[in-house]
């Protein structure tokens, strides 16, 4: 199969698109985003990366970090993690607080906000909040093999400013006991993971554990166990992208994760890690286009993991 031939269809395929979704905007940093941008990145499991369009361009990765977090979090606390949160699909959207009143404070899974301010606050246990951040940029510049991957500061200062859901959700599992440091510490560390800025090409790289049994190929360093990467994968499948998880299993087929950034990172095991970018989001706050592109991308090489 010709990869390279295959991303550039589809950017081709998507060029008169462009500028489709509405770019999030309840974070001033974001709203500023040129809507028209598209990039694609698939590196596959032997180390090759094909690109097309803005591939190189960085972007916030916004919930995606929360695929990492859980990943450093669960090295940190192993499955002692799965007493303060769930690993269910939420059903609502991703920064609902409905659910956490009737289920006491324990967020229904760690893609949706409250779970990953839980998974936060986990990552940031015995450490003081610039030394968690620190640890999580300097897991992704090894795990994306990139010293480059830096945190967008000025993205990170407009979610704190607006961020008053985030601190009303956090608030709340305080108060039910499910978080253990001051809100404004977790929060700020939550912020900044949040405000990381990536390039599809460093994505895809990022993601390529979770589709080679947890060993990065491209540094031969072995991130998770196969049986973690695979568990990873099952979250991303069904709670990676908030209410739309089901149709996006439906549709591409892949484990992956969006943020309201507009990227996706897509996970074909056994074959490669896709990254997608495109910033005007759908109905549910995923990447409008970057749905399409994925849906396109699973049906022309027949990856999914529910049979070809
Ligand atoms: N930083 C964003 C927030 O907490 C993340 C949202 C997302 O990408 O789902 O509102």
């Amino acid at each position: 199969m010709d990869l390279q031939a295959v991303v550039d269809d589809i950017v081709r395929d998507l060029q008169p698109r462009l500028g489709e979704g509405k770019v999030a905007d309840y974070i001033p940093e974001l709203a500023r985003v040129d809507p028209t941008q598209f990039g694609l990145a698939i590196t596959t499991v032997d180390g090759t990366t094909y690109t097309a369009g803005d591939a190189d361009t960085s972007f916030s990765i916004q919930s995606i970090s929360k695929v990492f977090m859980l990943t450093l979090a669960l090295g940190k606390a192993g499955e002692s993690v799965w007493k303060r949160v769930g690993r269910e699909p939420s059903g609502s959207s991703f920064n609902s607080i409905v659910q956490l009143e009737h289920e006491h404070g324990i967020p229904r899974n760690p893609f949706i906000n409250a779970g990953a301010i839980v998974i936060t606050d986990m990552v940031l246990a015995g450490h003081k909040p610039r030394e968690a951040i620190g640890e999580f940029l300097r897991f992704m510049r090894f795990i994306a093999d990139d010293d480059s991957v830096t945190i967008d500061e000025k993205v990170a200062r407009s979610e704190q400013e607006t961020g008053f859901r985030n601190f009303a959700l956090a608030n709340f599992m305080r108060g039910f006991g499910n978080l253990q440091h001051p809100v404004e510490h977790t929060l700020g560390v939550y912020f900044h993971q949040c405000a990381l800025a990536m390039s599809c090409v460093q994505l895809s790289h990022a993601g390529l554990y979770l589709a080679n049994r947890g060993t990065n190929p491209l540094t031969g360093f072995s991130v998770v166990s196969p049986k973690r990467a695979r568990r990873i994968n099952a979250l991303m499948l069904t709670c990676g992208h908030y209410d739309g998880s089901g149709d996006f299993a439906y549709h591409v087929g892949l484990p992956g994760k969006s943020g309201v950034g507009g990227g996706i990172l897509a996970i074909a095991p056994g074959k490669a890690s896709i990254a997608v970018w495109s910033p005007g989001l759908n109905k549910v706050g995923n990447s409008a286009l970057g749905s399409v592109a994925l849906e396109m991308l699973a049906t022309r090489t027949g990856w999914s993991v529910f049979g070809t």
